[in-house]
């Protein structure tokens, strides 16, 4: 593996590996950084339906791999590793990792997002052991057994429609009376006989032994405080940029999002966000794919402009 690349690619998500497709296939040597497998959050949905071009849908980490594969073809490398520290300014862009200092010419930011906390005092302490953040990825551990599930996006109400064909009873608490998540989930929610809505409310604190026994809750509306007993907690309120290794060095937005218009250009040139990480409206597995195909053009105009 040599250790210059004209693109390095930080994230193996769609964004990311759209962004190394375009890169190779345009004859840039691409380097794509993953710590985990690729696909990113995208690999933790069990079904894709809104994709194009799968008219049955799609698993979200075959989708990943699929899309791994396509990059690699145009002679795109994968590098597992975890990025340890960036260096953005000067024409080379330098990337520390535990596997090594890599350098590109160029760098795609496609580190996504992680799920936001419920920021509850002993939340971290219960991780594992009944407090949880992603439905597709834990759901099993909670076949027969009553759940709660936070929030009123399209995770929330995916996730407590994915633990409903698991579970026996799912309660989805969300703090307003109305949910933001997309009507299409409107008659798989009515029609899911063991979910019940739980409205105006929030979780105030964790019930446990070593594990979590339930929830107390608060009626935002009233005041009036309430529990319920389960087995587990899956917190879908949304999430947060992963952008910690950039504080500084990018431009960041209220939010922490990474500071990027439709061109995918970043604060510094040479350095394009693309996917859940940059300012946007919309995140969807489809627009961070588009991302990728936009950051790989203005990363070969960039290059072609640094030669002349
Ligand atoms: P989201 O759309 O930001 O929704 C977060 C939800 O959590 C909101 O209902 C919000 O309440 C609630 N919330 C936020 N902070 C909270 C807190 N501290 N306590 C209690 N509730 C809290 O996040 P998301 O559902 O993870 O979706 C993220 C993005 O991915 C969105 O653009 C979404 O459309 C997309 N996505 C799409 C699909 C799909 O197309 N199938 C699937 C999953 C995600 P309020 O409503 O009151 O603000």
């Amino acid at each position: 593996m040599k250790k210059q690349y004209d693109m390095l690619v930080i994230g193996g998500g769609p964004g990311g590996y759209t962004a190394a497709l375009y890169g190779a296939r345009a004859g840039l040597s691409v380097l794509v950084i993953e710590k985990l497998s690729a696909g990113g959050q995208m690999a933790t949905t069990e079904q894709v339906d809104n994709y194009p071009g799968f008219d049955e849908g799609i698993d979200g980490f075959e989708l990943g791999e699929r899309m791994q594969r396509a990059a690699e073809r145009f002679g795109a490398e994968s590098l597992n590793a975890t990025v340890t520290a960036v260096r953005l300014d000067g024409a080379v862009k330098r990337v520390e990792t535990d596997e090594g200092a890599l350098e590109g010419s160029t760098l795609v930011i496609a580190t996504g997002a992680s799920p936001r906390e419920l920021g509850l005092p002993e939340e971290r302490a219960l991780r594992s052991r009944g407090m949880a953040y992603c439905a597709a990825c834990d759901g099993m551990f909670y076949k027969d057994k009553t759940v709660v599930v936070v929030g009123g996006g399209n995770t929330a109400v995916g996730d407590a429609l994915l633990l409903a064909k698991l579970c026996r009873k799912v309660y989805l608490v969300h703090r307003r009376d109305a949910l933001r998540a997309s009507r299409i989930y409107d008659k798989a929610l009515r029609e899911a006989e063991n979910l019940e809505m739980v409205w105006n409310s929030r979780v105030t604190a964790l019930l446990h032994d070593e594990r979590v026994t339930g929830v107390r809750l608060e009626n935002v509306k009233t005041g009036e405080t309430s529990e319920i007993a389960c087995d587990g907690v899956f917190a879908a309120v949304g999430r947060v940029p992963d952008t910690a290794l950039f504080t500084g060095q990018l431009a960041l937005d209220a939010q922490g999002y990474i500071e990027a218009d439709e061109t995918t250009k970043t604060s510094v040139p040479g350095v394009f966000a693309v996917g859940d990480v940059r300012s946007k409206p919309v995140r969807q597995i489809v627009t961070a794919a588009s991302d990728g195909a936009v950051a790989a053009f203005f990363a070969e105009q960039y290059l072609a402009e640094q030669q002349d």
